[in-house]
């Protein structure tokens, strides 16, 4: 979500993220995870054996990226796959087509120019006695409260000075 306001931005450069889902794991270390996974669980469903690993609603995407049939056994898993399995947790990709649109968004980026406006009074510097506040104004932030204080604060100082 929060990511959108930078990748709304640079969407048309076709943009592509990489998630290490296991930063705090080298990938040497988390193939030896994933090895004794595997043995451990040699019975068990390859997709169940990695379950308290990756949450539930990414196995099935990991397999379909991995072309592993669901129903294959965890002893089954060749090394090449369980290379591949890795490298993937390592390197997950993301493109993006576009955001959600208008009817998803938190917040609208754009809007009149900071440069127009007088900090003291939300009063613009081009229209006589226009102020503007909130999502009005060409400013916002990371989600966690910056845009309703963008909105109380600039609203506030609109509001009374508006009233003068
Ligand atoms: C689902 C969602 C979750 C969010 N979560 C967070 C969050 O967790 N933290 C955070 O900081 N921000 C969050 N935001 C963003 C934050 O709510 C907005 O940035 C903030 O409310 C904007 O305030 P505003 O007064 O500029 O605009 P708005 O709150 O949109 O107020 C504009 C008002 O003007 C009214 N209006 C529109 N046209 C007219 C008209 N012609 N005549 C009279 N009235 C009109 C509208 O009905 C509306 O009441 C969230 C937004 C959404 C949609």
């Amino acid at each position: 979500m929060d990511l959108s306001r930078f990748i709304g931005l640079e969407i048309m450069n076709n943009l592509s993220l990489e998630v290490d889902i296991f930063p705090e794991v080298e990938t040497a270390e988390l193939d030896k995870k994933m090895q004794s996974i595997l043995t451990l669980n040699a019975k068990k469903l390859f997709i169940n054996s990695l379950e308290g690993l990756v949450k539930p609603r990414l196995l099935p995407v990991l397999l379909k990226l991995l072309s592993i049939s669901p129903d294959r056994k965890s002893s089954a898993i060749t090394k090449e796959e369980r290379i591949a399995l890795v490298k993937l947790l390592k390197h997950f990709k993301l493109t993006f087509k576009a955001l959600e649109g208008f009817d998803k968004a938190m917040v609208t980026a754009g809007g009149a120019s900071l440069k127009e406006i007088d900090p003291r009074t939300m009063r613009s510097k081009l229209v006589d006695n226009l102020f503007i506040a909130g999502e009005l104004l060409d400013l916002d932030g990371p989600t966690g409260g910056y845009n309703l204080q963008v909105a109380w604060s600039t609203g506030r100082v609109a509001g009374e000075n508006a009233a003068k």
